[in-house]
């Protein structure tokens, strides 16, 4: 049985990035950029004003104070949109540079006009002081110089990253493809949320958590199917999987049971087994195959296994593969406010829950830790972390976690 970092390591060297695809920017949050981006234009654009105030020759201000301000003759207003051309054009008087003694109304975003090289908020007219060259004018290329490159490959699309590619005029943008990825639950057992139970069965949970597990990294997956335990519908269901898809998971069907197929299944259809089997709780019987250029993660049916295998395993791997250079969750640290119990050789996933209490994290289990316990993954915010050579962490140690809703 390998070790979880072992299996991080294989599953992370196995995904390989997808090919790239050019999409509008609008569609673009959260993707991760394909190639490093160049300014194709300088920003600001032109220089413009900061303020709504007066354009002014700075020189004309050096006698201003407090008892003898200076005065202009103002010769117009210039607005946000206006064309200046070579200098002042409006309204409608040639576009002669500002002449000495002469201010123009100026509004915020507003070009300078030739000849000037100051603007006087209007908070502060008339003049008093002196005014230094280039107050409250923001600089063509200040924030960003023509071809310097802004946005490096990989770096993940956001609000912010949208707001400079737009203000570059860019419209599109090249990122990596989202990974295809198909859910094949397995059981017989299994009926759909909002169908009537009958004796024996339960509702198929797996399939939806894993869906919205797999959209919170911006991947609708293409089918949530479920296959009884029948080897023939489950090898259809697994082959056809595989030939959708670029990442298949299965759920259920791998452990020791009469009826965990899934091994062998892959197995017929040619795919390659790399591991089965992690020395993780919850989440042992974790399978880890590919076929051809495509992966298979088995994961344990224990929805919260499913889920947990999912978030440390899995997501990786498709974090990777849609170009992210980062594939974990930021690792925290916390006081343990209560006995954490691990499992000796194993590294273990507690459900806990975690908060920022003067200056520190603390944690605490979430409830019993049984791996079909619903209740406390629902109520847990994080995962703690006891390493595979601890059996215990004490109360008052440190221990690692990671919040589940952070870095998504
Ligand atoms: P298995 O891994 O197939 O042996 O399943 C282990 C446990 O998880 C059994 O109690 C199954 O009934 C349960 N289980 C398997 N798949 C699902 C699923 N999709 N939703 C909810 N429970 C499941
Ligand atoms: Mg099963």
């Amino acid at each position: 049985m390998i070790s979880a970092d072992e299996a991080r390591r294989i599953i992370l060297e196995q995904a390989k990035p997808l090919g790239a695809e050019e999409i509008p920017l609008q569609n673009s949050l959260h993707r991760c950029l394909a190639d490093r981006i160049a300014a194709p234009i300088d920003l600001p654009v032109f220089d413009n004003a900061a303020m709504d105030g007066f354009a002014v020759r700075s020189e004309d201000t050096q006698r201003a104070s407090e008892t003898s301000p200076v005065s202009f003759k103002i010769i117009g207003t210039i607005a946000a949109g206006d064309d200046v051309g070579a200098g002042f054009s409006r309204p409608g008087a040639g576009t002669a540079p500002l002449q000495p003694g002469h201010a123009i109304r100026i509004m915020t975003g507003a070009p300078i006009p030739a000849g000037a090289d100051a603007v006087v908020p209007f908070e502060e007219w008339p003049i008093s002081k002196s005014v230094p060259l280039g107050s409250n004018i923001r600089l063509a290329g200040e924030d960003v110089r023509k071809g310097e490159v802004v946005l490096q490959t990989g770096e993940k699309v956001t609000p912010r990253t949208i707001a400079l590619l737009a203000a570059l005029g860019l419209d599109r943008v090249a990122v990596f493809r989202r990974a295809r990825v198909k859910i094949v639950s397995t059981g017989n057992e299994l009926v759909p949320p909002g169908h009537p139970l009958s004796p024996g069965k339960i509702y198929n949970s797996n399939g939806p958590a894993l869906s919205a597990a797999l959209q919170e990294i911006g991947i609708v997956p293409i089918g949530i199917a479920a296959a009884s335990d029948a080897p023939a519908v489950l090898k259809k269901a697994v082959s056809e999987g595989v030939a959708e898809t670029d990442l298949l998971i299965t759920v259920g069907g791998i452990s020791a049971g009469d009826f965990d197929l899934v091994p062998r299944i892959l197995q017929e259809i040619g795919a390659k087994i790399i591991f089965h089997k992690v020395a993780i709780k919850p989440g042992k019987p974790l399978l880890f195959a590919a076929f051809e250029k495509k992966l298979i993660f088995g994961l344990p049916g224990n929805p919260v296994s499913a889920l947990m295998v999912f978030d440390r395993f899995v997501r990786p791997a498709l974090l990777k593969m849609m170009g992210s250079p980062v594939h974990g969750r930021p690792g925290r640290r916390a006081v343990a406010e209560e006995a954490l119990k691990g499992t000796k050789g194993k590294e273990d996933y507690l459900r806990g829950i975690v908060q920022y209490r003067e200056g520190a994290f603390f944690a605490r289990s979430a409830g019993p830790q049984g791996s079909a316990q619903l209740a406390t993954l629902a109520r847990a915010n994080a995962t703690l972390i006891v390493p595979a050579a601890k059996e215990r962490i004490a109360s008052g140690e440190t221990v690692e976690f990671e919040f589940f809703s952070e870095g998504l």
